[in-house]
Formats: structure tokens, C-alpha cells, sequence
């Protein structure tokens, strides 16, 4: 069986681990950008009442009706904007290099940066280019981007808005720039737009090749994998063509629907994690050796001291906390380490254990 897998299997299909997730049972979970909060009581029982509607024999709403209008409305959506929903945006992301995926094919984005856009434009045969971030700050660096976009002519362009896993925004002028330097699409991938107050949704229409990608994952529905797009309905209209036939099934169209109705609770939560955040920043600065990297998403990057990472890794491991460990994922990240802006007890628990390991 080995040689006909290597015979039939593409190379770098071979040459590739299966995205690995973290068991995280019994630990507390700082490792994946969720929200801590749960539901008051009250909603719980709610939502389950609505779900007694889903009719789990029928297939859903292709076009996903109430749930559009819901996220139009909770989302400040542009009227004049169309709005493609994926299986989280990941699928967005799988939907856009499909539609324009051909042999020699660019995507461009940075580095380090959201691994997904490179897995996925390998997997859909495009090829992948990156561009270094400045190494003090992880800013932009306009001049190479600008040059990589002139010798590349990318299909797509990638800018996480916050970065992952930096957490930064980069400046908006410098994206403006991109955005009108690249000869095809380019997405702003919004993920983290529940933690920042800038956003590019109100400007979009202002260039023809400018997208917003966005998911509900961060703001407290992870489990729901939902990401919407947010774009000229011209565009759109040819991603939705390789859009499988009910990707968004019907638990989650109820589900966000309602979730949606009562977005001032996602508001409240996420606003705590703001809050939270400038906390554990405080906090962690305490800590000797640590560098820690400014952000404006929900979670913090820090720098160990050198060699520490792994060790710092397992001893917060073995206290029960579950961070995430950069070390070795990219030159840029030697001894980094990436955490999740957690509950307050669960941060303080965290910046304990911290002090006790390092
Ligand atoms: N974009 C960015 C920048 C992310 O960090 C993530 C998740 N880590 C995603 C997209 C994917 O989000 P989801 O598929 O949960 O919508």
C-alpha cells in the first residue's frame, strides 16, 4: 500500500502533517483565540427552545436567509455589500483559492503570519509568498511588500487585521497602499475585529479588488464554525460558484441567528476581554525575561528568554495550562510563546504558574 500512497498522493500532500490541535482536556485552555464566557442560564434555555424549530431530515436554507439578514444587522454590513458565509472562514479562505487557483498562481502574504493561507494555496496547487515583517515590531514592511507584489502579481493577498500570531495591527496607510499597488484581490481577514476598534468593512467599494473576511469564532461561537465575506456582489457571485451546495448546516444558522439577536452579550464579553487583556499585559510585564509584543487581539505574544520556550511550555503544562508554543514554527518566532487572554482567574492562574517556570 506504501508505494501506491507515494505514487498517488501529491508531494507535498506527502511532505505535510495533518493540522495537529492540542489535546486540551482538564487543562485550562489559553492555546486557540476562544472566548472564556458561557451563556447566562436564561439564554441557554432559550436557544434551546429555538433549536425545537430545526428540522434535521430536511437540508438547510442553501442561502442561509435569516442568518444573512441577522448578521447585516449585528454586523453593520454595507447595503450596497454582498455576503458569503463559510464553515468558518477557513472555508472562505479554501473558497477564494479555488476560484482563481491555476498552475503558477501567486498568493502573498507575510511573515509570520496566519498559517492557513499558505496551507490552503498549497493545497489548491497555488504557490505561496511571503514577506517578512519588520523584526522589532512585526510592522509592515511596505517597500518589500510593494516590491514582492510588482515581481510576484499575487492572485491574492492576504492581511490579517489584527496579525496572527503577532497580535499588532499593521498601519492602515501602509495597507491602503497594498491594496492599491496588487493587480488581484486583496483580503483583509478580520478575525480579531472584535478586539480593535479600526476595521476595513466601511471602506469597502472604495477599490474594486478590496474583500473582508471575517468569522464569528473570536467573538464567542467557535464551535458554530461560521466566517462570512464581505464584498462587491460582483465578486462574490464567482466565489459562491465553487461553494459546496449547504455548507453552513442548519444548527448553525439557528444557532448564530439567535446568537446574533443578542450580540450586546458577545459585546459585553469581548469588551471584558479588552479589558482582561490590558490586565495580563500589566501583569506579564512584571515578569522578568519576558518581551512582550503589544496587541489588539485576545491574545499576547512573548519572547522567552533564549532556549526557554519548550521548558516554559511543558512547566505551565504540567500546572494544568495549555498556551501555545511558537518555538521552531517560524525563524521570526525563536522562543515565543502565544497566549490566549483567558478569565481573569484563569490569567492570574497563568501568570503564577509563569513566574514559578521561568
Ligand atoms: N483568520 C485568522 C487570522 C485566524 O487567526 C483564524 C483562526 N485562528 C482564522 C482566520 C480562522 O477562523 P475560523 O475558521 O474559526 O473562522
Amino acid at each position: 500500500m506504501k508505494a501506491r500512497i507515494e505514487s498517488l498522493v501529491r508531494p507535498e500532500i506527502l511532505a505535510l502533517d495533518a493540522y495537529h490541535v492540542a489535546e486540551a482536556a482538564g487543562l485550562i485552555k489559553l492555546d486557540a483565540m476562544e472566548n472564556p464566557y458561557g451563556w447566562p442560564e436564561s439564554l441557554v434555555s432559550e436557544w434551546l427552545e429555538a433549536l425545537r424549530s430545526v428540522e434535521l431530515n430536511r437540508y438547510p436554507d442553501p442561502q442561509c436567509e435569516l442568518l444573512q439578514d441577522a448578521l447585516r444587522e449585528a454586523m453593520r454590513i454595507p447595503d450596497d455589500m454582498g455576503v458569503l458565509l463559510g464553515n468558518g472562514s477557513d472555508e472562505l479562505i479554501q473558497m477564494l483559492a479555488l476560484t482563481v487557483a491555476q498552475s503558477g498562481r501567486k498568493v502573498l502574504s507575510v511573515d509570520p503570519g496566519f498559517v492557513m493561507y499558505r496551507m490552503i494555496g498549497l493545497f489548491a496547487g497555488m504557490d505561496y509568498v511571503s514577506v517578512p515583517l519588520q523584526a522589532e515590531d512585526f510592522s509592515l514592511d511596505l517597500p518589500a511588500m510593494l516590491e514582492a507584489i510588482e515581481r510576484e502579481q499575487p492572485a491574492l493577498v492576504y492581511l490579517a487585521y489584527p496579525n496572527n500570531p503577532t497580535g499588532n495591527r499593521f498601519d492602515a496607510d501602509d495597507m491602503v497602499r497594498i491594496i492599491e499597488a496588487a493587480p488581484g484581490l486583496v483580503i483583509v481577514d478580520e478575525a480579531y475585529a472584535p478586539f480593535t476598534d479600526c476595521s476595513f468593512l466601511g471602506l469597502l467599494g472604495d477599490w474594486e479588488n478590496l474583500l473582508v473576511l471575517r468569522t464569528v469564532s473570536k467573538m464567542g461561537l467557535a464551535g458554530l464554525r461560521l466566517g462570512y465575506l464581505v464584498g462587491p456582489r460582483p465578486w462574490l457571485a464567482e466565489i459562491d460558484k465553487v461553494r459546496l451546495p449547504y455548507n453552513v448546516n442548519v444548527l448553525t444558522q439557528v444557532s448564530a441567528t439567535f446568537a446574533l439577536e443578542h450580540k450586546p452579550l458577545f459585546d459585553a464579553q469581548t469588551q471584558s476581554i479588552r479589558v482582561e487583556r490590558v490586565h495580563l499585559f500589566e501583569a506579564l510585564s512584571g515578569i522578568d525575561g519576558l518581551h512582550l509584543f503589544p496587541s489588539e487581539a485576545n491574545f499576547i505574544l512573548m519572547r522567552a528568554p533564549a532556549g526557554q520556550a519548550g521548558a516554559i511550555f511543558d512547566g505551565l503544562k504540567e500546572r494544568k495550562i495549555l498556551i501555545k508554543n511558537l518555538d521552531g514554527a517560524h525563524p521570526m518566532l525563536a522562543d515565543c510563546l502565544r497566549v490566549t487572554v483567558g478569565l481573569p482567574e484563569e490569567n492570574a492562574a497563568m501568570v503564577e504558574a509563569l513566574k514559578a517556570v521561568i
